[in-house]
């Protein structure tokens, strides 16, 4: 039986540049690339109050001590299960289509969602540079795919969903990365990670170059 996890978007806490369709579906995309290589299932549900992972874009201090900070630095943070708090900060100009969304701050939404789920179920940042976990996101660029890194450490913790083969995967990675041996040492350190992330929080410092985000977990 694949373990089943509820989310529910806020009825009051939501941003009015996107339509709720439009968030919807990327989430919809994010979840589905986690429950595509794990046991787990993810299902919108209307019932917030008893949803497992309650999804809200928040403005500044919001009551759960980890206030947001404005225009990009924090972009969002999430609690693991138990809470399952699921905040973005409001004042991002989130997108889901840069030739729509013009904005030289724009922030991709999908691959933010992406990325705290992963926290979300646990895991915690990665040293490798193409994962999702990876802690650095450029404003108008976008991480949609699941890496060898970021499966490893979320089947070392759910196990694999049945209908998931590595194989190709394995493939067209070990085609454009020679150090297997280099990757498995990351992942293993990933893992090692995971017991530290129960309220895991993302900060976002800007760094000299421009236009570059770097996130430390703190
Ligand atoms: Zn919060
Ligand atoms: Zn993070």
């Amino acid at each position: 039986m694949p373990m089943m996890l509820t989310y529910a978007f806020s009825p009051e806490y939501m941003i009015h540049n996107l339509t709720i369709s439009e968030i919807r579906v990327a989430f919809k995309h994010a979840f589905r690339k986690w429950a595509s290589v794990i046991p787990v299932n993810f299902t919108e549900t209307d019932d917030y109050g008893f949803a497992d992972i309650k999804i809200g874009f928040y403005n500044g201090d919001h009551g759960d001590g980890e206030p947001f900070d404005g225009v990009l630095g924090i972009l969002a943070h999430s609690f693991s299960p138990e809470s399952g708090r699921f905040h973005l900060d409001a004042a991002e100009t989130w997108a889901v289509d840069f030739q729509k969304e013009k904005s030289t701050v724009a922030i991709d939404l999908e691959s933010v969602a992406t990325h705290e789920i992963g926290h979300l179920l646990g895991l915690g940042h990665s040293s490798v540079k193409e994962a999702v976990m990876y802690p650095s996101l450029m404003p108008r660029d976008q991480k949609l795919e699941l890496t060898m890194d970021d499966i490893e450490g979320v089947q070392a913790l759910y196990g694999s969903n049945p209908n998931f083969r590595f194989s190709s995967m394995l493939e067209s990675d070990i085609s454009t990365n020679n150090s297997v041996g280099n990757r498995v040492q990351k992942i293993r350190t990933n893992i090692g990670a995971l017991q530290v992330q129960i309220g895991n929080k993302e900060v976002v410092t800007k760094p000299k170059s421009i236009g570059v985000l770097i996130m430390t977990a703190l």
